[in-house]
């Protein structure tokens, strides 16, 4: 690579973008394809095998050997098979580099092995995936050379999803449909589409690769499952937005080069509150071009750390102590034409659009909000959501003084007649440039917050697909505009209408609005007095997923069948007791074969010590009662190991799924956390010689 490249030399130079389309494409196919793309046409086989021919031509000179079908199945992370553009040798034992029209627009991987809940028997295989055209195409360079990425979704024989990026294309179609309803309600005849943008901010932890592999734990299950408090954690702040470190900022200079040439626009880097903790932001997009862009971020990250001999923790709560990692999922509605419908303007009062918009969102929202939650949930999120550095588990929604005060206005007396102004920002010095302030301030612990012209739902876990909040928000924010554009297109008086629908709205939701303290306790018994539910974890917030609400919901819009959400409740139960199963094994192993033994070492030494000191008729007080604390100690964290052999052993006697899962939520959570209390008090008083393990000041502050 040259040394010196700008940005706009290598932005999207890997993507088969529409510039590239255009160039190599025979005019009247790019047409076709183009309507495919922007109106949804069918696409037919003709065209394909113009787009593939043109499409593998530019992937070989930018080096490629193989294509695959790149797919999102339900495991949260991506998949793909290779295949090389090769035609068997003709009689001479020549090659041609083959792809055909078939091969792009559809593939049949041998699916039995993908999570599929029970949908089909692992004799019925076949699932094919099918090409999404409405995100583009990449070549991706990494040790196996050069590939040609296909974005697709991914189905069972019998049409069934069995991934995140079918349902997810559905939700964006709904949406597009009832939002074009209230528009033109509004007047509006000139938008084609109404589209939801997405902006995922991207939080993660940066460690030492030697010293990640000397723990089985983070091997195995991402985080930590010891790891006694350094001297030192974040308590001085002085880590948030702190100088980058020097081998930090070179693997950001990486990422960003790779994620520019595949066409993502990482744009804002920055460390985050925890030490070793960083995030990443592109510029907000197209919102299925946006889902997929997150995993490439995702994997981009994984694979450039480990060039740099670091490894990149995606987990949502890799060390106990300290913040975790999320993922804001920024989210606003923009038409063809750019048209943001949660732009307020100045003077949101009379924009009688937007307040219609917004009141149906908080609709959406207090109706929904257990499945919102739901969408947010996975094992690593269990462990953050409430935790006094992420939102709590209870969603509401902030919007700011000024929203808030036109909705009381409106709540009150049916109109609102003012909007309050943010005012000149006085800093007392006359150098500083003066200038107006935003009438509303931020509200960090809010779950779902109006950001200015956004909503940023912060709940979402660093590590998962952001696939299912964004197919939640669509369809739950599509069947809101549908109710509205149900009741509106029928009024004979459409200003009387909607006024009173927006105060409707208003009132009858307004007990999801909260501007206060969200990690405080008064809030979570406030909450509960206002009807809202707080479910803590990931168990308890699966049902929500397939309720008979959430069913009603996704069927009116086509987005999952009552079969396709049973089918993904009972991988989500499947999937946690198999996750919490592998941690509790892991800290078995660590404990029995590493842990207990090194504080046994030890005991030993200190037994020696005192002999020592008494043969010689010394004072042996001070060894004497290190040994019996860690005697004492390391017992304990016998029985408990003890223990958590036992009901991990009993666990794979309780029926898989759903009891199963409240199994391991019950019992293993304690029992683990029975043996960590002792463990990680041990790792205080053991001579740190003896600890067989980097500690967390090893590996959050030593990099
Ligand atoms: P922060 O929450 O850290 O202050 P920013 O305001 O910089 O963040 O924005 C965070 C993310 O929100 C970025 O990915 C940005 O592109 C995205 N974003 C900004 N405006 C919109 C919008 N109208 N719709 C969706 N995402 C947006
Ligand atoms: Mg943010």
């Amino acid at each position: 690579m040259k040394e010196k490249v700008t940005i706009a030399e290598i932005f999207g130079e890997d993507v088969f973008s529409e510039t590239v389309m255009r160039s190599r494409l025979p005019k009247k196919v790019f047409e076709e394809l183009k309507k495919t793309i922007d109106e949804g046409k069918e696409l037919d086989i003709m065209t394909a095998e113009v787009v593939a021919e043109a499409m593998k031509d530019w992937a070989i000179e930018k080096g490629a050997t193989h294509y695959t079908h790149w797919f999102q199945p339900l495991t949260g992370i991506t998949a793909e098979k290779h295949d090389a553009f090769l035609s068997p040798p003709d009689k001479s034992g020549n090659v041609l580099m083959e792809f055909s029209g078939k091969e792009l627009v559809k593939s049949e991987p041998d699916a039995s092995s993908f999570p599929s809940g029970g949908i089909r028997s692992t004799f019925e295989a076949r699932g094919y995936t099918a090409w999404d055209c409405t995100s583009p195409a990449f070549v991706r360079h990494d040790a196996a050379g050069a590939i040609l990425c296909i974005p697709t979704a991914f189905c069972s024989y019998t049409g069934e999803s069995l991934d995140m990026k079918t349902p997810l294309l559905r939700s964006i179609e709904a949406l597009n449909r009832e939002a074009l309803r209230l528009i033109r309600l509004f007047g509006n005849t000139t938008s084609k589409k109404v589209r939801p943008s997405v902006g995922a901010e991207q939080e993660y932890f940066l460690v030492d690769r030697d010293k990640f592999l000397k723990r089985k734990d983070l091997i195995y299950t991402g985080h930590t499952l010891f790891g006694a408090m350094p001297p030192k954690g974040q308590e001085l702040e002085d880590q948030y937005f702190g100088a980058i470190r020097e081998r930090v900022a070179s693997f950001m200079r990486d990422i960003n080069i790779e994620l520019w040439r595949l066409g993502v626009t990482a744009k804002t880097q920055h460390n985050e509150a925890a030490p070793g903790q960083h995030e990443l932001a592109p510029i907000y997009t197209d919102c299925n071009v946006a889902v997929d862009h997150n995993q490439l971020v995702m994997e981009v990250m994984k694979k450039v750390a480990e060039r740099h001999e670091l490894t990149c923790l995606l987990h949502e709560k890799p060390f106990a102590g300290v913040n975790g990692s999320g993922k804001h999922n920024n989210w606003s509605l923009v038409t063809d034409d750019g048209i943001n419908l949660l732009e307020p303007g100045d003077t949101p009062h009379d924009n009688i659009q937007f307040l219609l918009i917004l009141t149906c969102i908080l609709k959406a929202v207090d109706c929904h909000a257990e499945l919102l939650r739901e969408s947010a949930a996975n094992v690593g999120n269990d462990f953050r959501l409430g935790g006094n550095e992420a939102p709590p588990a209870i969603v509401s929604v902030f919007l700011g003084k000024q929203l808030e005060d036109v909705l009381s206005q409106l709540i009150s007396t049916g109109v609102a007649t003012s909007s309050i102004q943010g005012g000149k920002l006085n800093t007392g010095v006359r150098t500083l440039p003066g200038f107006m302030k935003d009438a509303t301030d931020r509200n960090r612990t809010s779950p779902f917050a109006f950001t200015g012209n956004k909503f940023e739902f912060r709940m979402p876990g660093s590590s998962d697909s952001i696939a299912s909040p964004n197919i939640v928000l669509n369809t739950i924010a599509a069947e809101a505009f549908a109710d509205a554009a149900d009741y509106l297109e029928q009024a004979e008086d459409f200003e009387t209408a909607v006024h009173d629908l927006i105060k409707t709205n208003a009132t009858e939701h307004s007990r999801i609005v909260f501007n206060g303290n969200g990690y405080s306790r008064e809030w979570v018994e406030e909450a509960k007095r206002r009807g809202l539910s707080n479910l803590s974890s990931m168990v308890e917030a699966i049902p929500y997923l397939a309720s008979e609400k959430s069913a009603a919901l996704f069927s009116r819009f086509g987005i999952f069948t009552k079969a396709e959400l049973e089918s993904r409740v009972e991988i989500k139960y499947e999937d946690y007791a198999k996750e919490i199963n592998i941690e509790a094994r892991t800290m078995i192993d660590m404990a029995s074969k590493s842990l207990i033994p090194a504080c046994l070492r030890y005991c030993k030494e200190l037994a020696d010590t005192v002999s020592s000191l008494t043969l010689v008729n010394a004072d042996a007080s001070a060894a004497r009662d290190i040994l019996t604390e860690v005697v004492t100690l390391t017992n304990r964290a016998q029985n408990a190991l003890k223990e958590l052999i036992r009901d991990v052993n009993r666990s794979l006697m309780v029926p898989v799924g759903k009891e199963r899962a409240i199994y391991c939520r019950e019992k293993l959570i304690k029992d683990m956390a029975e043996l960590r209390a002792p463990i990680d008090r041990l790792e205080m008083i053991v001579g740190k010689d003896f600890w067989p393990m980097p500690s967390y000041g090893d590996l959050l502050f030593e990099i």
